[in-house]
């Protein structure tokens, strides 16, 4: 059985636990983990005994091509399609992603269905399947990540202040799309000065000056596969205050590593890098949470946050990137991809996090 047969196989032995006799998959990620189609018009129906997918006219080549369960080309919604499929097998306990179905899509497909026939929102069902990478999954990441740590390494060769933020991201992505990245994994962070204390700051028109913190979030997808990394360097010689703040940062994210291993809960790996920055009084300039699961999205479960309860298992992708956002002097954010492994975890990011003067 084919990876993408054993993870539809998973899914169609959860139904009978959720009381359903067939799932609707209409979350984009969702269906290409289970069918591995990528294009914008996909979705399945994922029954007991069989999976439907259903496309429209434009992607009937590459479906037949590729996809591994029964096909359905439809002119119309394919919403439709699948509720006369389902109405044809009198499968009449249909669950549907809650997250994901908008209420047009759920009025069409009520209304195609007959009488006695139910929809149940389930869940992020798939996505807690998700969580657990298997070996190819795994390749792919490590390919994305040594992808992405390249691009930055290559790119990093040539900065220099009077460079604007916005030049510095496209070179970033020009980079990583030469060594053979599909795109960015999201859009691309280059932050200068003091516009790095917003922790989703957009690239925009500020020249990197002397003395200044440049910090650089980036990710590259690979065969739809996501990285994620955040390092910060300096144009020049760090005054002493920043050299502390990057100490602190770079501490936590070492702590939690470190307690990073299978069983324990997110929420102690949270701890970790918080209760270092808290010794460093910097624990208010903390705003977000460590980490997050990756794959297919960038963001994906479990999310490594306070209380989060979700216990870590070998196979989850997670990020480590603990930060200190202060609004005068700038921020720090230092994040790896990580593996969790049956004996603790492993650190993917091979870019050094020395703190770069250059
Ligand atoms: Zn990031
Ligand atoms: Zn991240």
């Amino acid at each position: 059985m084919t990876d993408l047969e054993q993870r539809r196989r998973a899914v169609a032995e959860r139904l009978a636990g959720f009381k359903i006799d067939a799932l609707v998959v209409s979350s984009p990620a969702n269906v290409r983990y289970l069918s591995d189609y990528s294009g914008s018009n996909g979705l399945l129906v994922i029954t007991p005994g069989e999976s439907h997918f259903f496309t429209d006219p434009r992607y009937q080549l590459e479906a037949s091509q590729k996809i591994t369960c029964k096909v359905h080309v439809a002119k119309g919604p394919l919403i439709v399609a699948a509720a006369a499929i389902l109405k044809r097998k009198k499968l009449k306990k249909i669950g549907f992603e809650s997250a994901w179905v908008h209420y047009e899509l759920y009025a069409r497909f009520k209304d195609a269905l007959p009488l006695g026939f139910a929809l149940h929102p389930v869940g992020r069902v798939i996505e807690e399947q998700r969580m657990v990478k298997s070996p190819v999954e795994i390749e792919r990441i490590r390919a994305s990540v040594r992808i992405n740590s390249e691009a930055y390494s290559r790119t990093m060769r040539n900065i220099r202040p009077r460079l604007r933020e916005r030049e510095i991201a496209a070179e970033l992505e020009f980079q990583m799309r030469l060594l053979g990245a599909e795109k960015a994994s999201f859009d691309t962070i280059v932050a200068a000065g003091v516009h790095s204390a917003l922790p989703h700051a957009q690239p925009g028109a500020h020249r990197l000056a002397e003395n200044e913190l440049l910090l650089v979030d980036m990710g590259s997808s690979v065969e739809g596969y996501a990285s994620d990394m955040t390092r910060v360097s300096y144009a020049g010689e760090a005054p002493k205050r920043v050299r502390d703040v990057y100490k602190a940062v770079l501490e936590a994210n070492l702590a939690a590593i470190d307690a990073v291993r299978p069983g324990i809960a997110a929420g102690k790996v949270d701890a970790a890098a918080r209760n270092v920055l808290k010794a460093h009084k910097l624990d208010r300039a903390f705003v977000h949470s460590t980490g997050h699961g990756l794959g297919l999205e960038i963001h994906e479960m479990p999310r490594i946050g306070k209380a989060e309860k979700t216990q870590l298992r070998a196979g989850m992708a997670i990020t480590i990137e603990p930060g200190a956002y202060l609004e005068d002097l700038g921020g720090v954010r230092i994040e790896d991809t990580v593996l969790v492994t049956a004996e603790g975890c492993e650190v993917l990011t091979p870019t050094s996090k020395e703190f770069v003067n250059f």
